[in-house]
């Protein structure tokens, strides 16, 4: 975000209203769930940063390897050399991945790791003798970054239609929220309605058009939406039928949001052509990220008759060192119990703040894992956002900021992914917040 001094405020950038009241002060300092600004004022992290603070603030053994990696090497150019943490990094988060995903390519972030995996997709297809075979099918609702061709596949009309030209590779099928169904069908005929939709697509575009297929497990910028059983399967089939490259956008899902490392399969029963990744896999202490490749995508990549050597693409920071001592540190701290952690809190912290769907002006608390989403509606009986002063979320916001706990407000929504470490009674202290600030709300 960038930052603007206004009087005694640093105010986020304000970007066309989803960001919420503005801190008080900056940000000075973080501990387990807890980020404390200039004013001493300590407040719970609600959003673990943005999706990504999954160790928690203040882990010492994370600090001491980024200092360590930056004293024993600081850094390598990936375009000539390996460095170790890197190759025991790519073993690792190999031995993870479902089915043939392993190899990795690492980037800087989430953005520039669906770049990746979209310009893998067009390559493939280019020395296939397929160069047409570019079109993408994203999601209304979902959410892939903000450089030209990521923002291009966002679900939210603001990220892109004022640049064109990207958006024209783009098509986008229905977000599969099933709050947001049709009334009267059911989850199940919500679910043909959305396969029947992709399938129509394809039809109608023509399978050699359209190269890859990208979703989130579950959608999370855009309200945590998790899609309704059996899709994913289902959606994954359609691609491997028609020979269209998944890609699971899985930037937040990954690293222990769901209990996993990925979610694709441990959570989804699917194995995607590709995974991109980010955030939680430094515990944001590092920005790092990457793409894992199947085995078969990597090999059409090395058949390539366009140079001798690989796909020509990399980014100066791709596999830094220290994001790689990082990334391997977070993955010691999730299988040392982070992750059993995260998969046996995950029921209470889900179940209390479903407690909240008693307030009036609340239509739905939804959520899997340690993410969820507080969806607001003008009246229960239809459950209509669109009457609701789209504000709502800010000023749910505001007053969580003033009792002490940060919330990502979406508009009508407020979304939630804690710190992985989060304990029972840290759960119900953000309950109790949220209570109230929902009660000042609706007053
Ligand atoms: N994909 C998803 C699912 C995301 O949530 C985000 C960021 N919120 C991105 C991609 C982009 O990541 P970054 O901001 O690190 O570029």
């Amino acid at each position: 975000m960038i930052a603007t001094a206004q009087k005694h405020l640093v105010q986020p950038w304000p970007t066309a209203g989803d960001i919420g009241a503005e801190a008080r002060g900056g940000m000075v300092s973080g501990d387990g769930i807890y980020v404390t600004d200039s004013e001493g004022r300590r407040l719970i992290d609600g959003p673990a940063g943005m999706w990504c603070v999954n160790a928690g603030h203040r882990r010492k053994e994370l600090a001491d390897v980024l200092h360590e990696q930056a004293m024993a090497l600081s850094y390598n150019s990936p375009w000539y050399t390996m460095n170790q943490p890197s190759v025991t990094l790519s073993q690792r988060l190999a031995d993870y991945a479902p089915g043939d995903l392993d190899h990795v390519f690492y980037t800087t972030g989430g953005s520039s790791a669906v770049e990746t995996a979209l310009r893998f997709m067009q390559f493939a297809n280019n020395v296939k003798g397929r160069p047409d075979k570019k079109m993408i099918i994203s999601r209304q609702g979902g959410y892939h970054g903000s450089t030209y061709l990521s923002a291009s596949l966002n679900g939210r009309p603001r990220d892109h239609d004022w640049m064109d030209s990207a958006s024209e590779q783009v098509i986008k099928l229905s977000c599969p929220n099933p709050f947001r169904r049709p009334e009267g069908m059911s989850e199940q005929v919500f679910c043909d309605f959305l396969v029947a939709e992709f399938r129509t697509v394809i039809e109608k575009t023509g399978k050699e058009r359209i190269g890859a297929f990208i979703a989130e497990p579950v959608m999370a910028s855009g309200g945590v939406i998790i899609p309704p059983q059996g899709y994913l399967p289902r959606m994954r089939a359609l691609c491997a039928d028609n020979d269209i490259l998944f890609i699971a956008d899985e930037v937040v899902t990954a690293f222990g949001r769901l209990g996993h490392v990925f979610a694709s399969q441990d959570v989804f029963g699917i194995t995607p052509d590709m995974i991109t990744f980010a955030k939680g896999v430094t515990s944001g202490y590092f920005p790092l990220g990457g793409v894992m490749i199947s085995s078969r995508l990597f090999e059409d990549l090395r058949r390539s008759n366009h140079s001798d050597a690989m796909f020509a693409h990399g980014l100066t920071y791709s596999s830094h060192p220290i994001g790689c001592a990082v990334a391997l540190k977070n993955l010691d701290i999730l299988e040392d119990g982070l992750l059993d952690h995260a998969r046996a809190i995950s029921g209470y912290f889900q179940a209390s703040l479903k407690t909240l769907e008693d307030l009036p002006l609340v239509g739905e608390v939804r959520g899997l894992g340690l993410m969820a989403c507080i969806e607001c509606v003008a009246d229960r009986i239809s459950n209509n956002p669109l009457t609701l002063d789209l504000t709502v979320g800010k000023r749910i916001d505001g007053h969580c900021q003033d009792l002490g706990l940060l919330v990502r407000p979406l508009i009508n929504m407020c979304v939630m992914s804690p710190p992985l470490t989060i304990t029972p009674s840290q759960i119900d202290e953000m309950v109790s917040i949220l209570r109230t600030s929902i009660e000042r709300t609706q007053d």
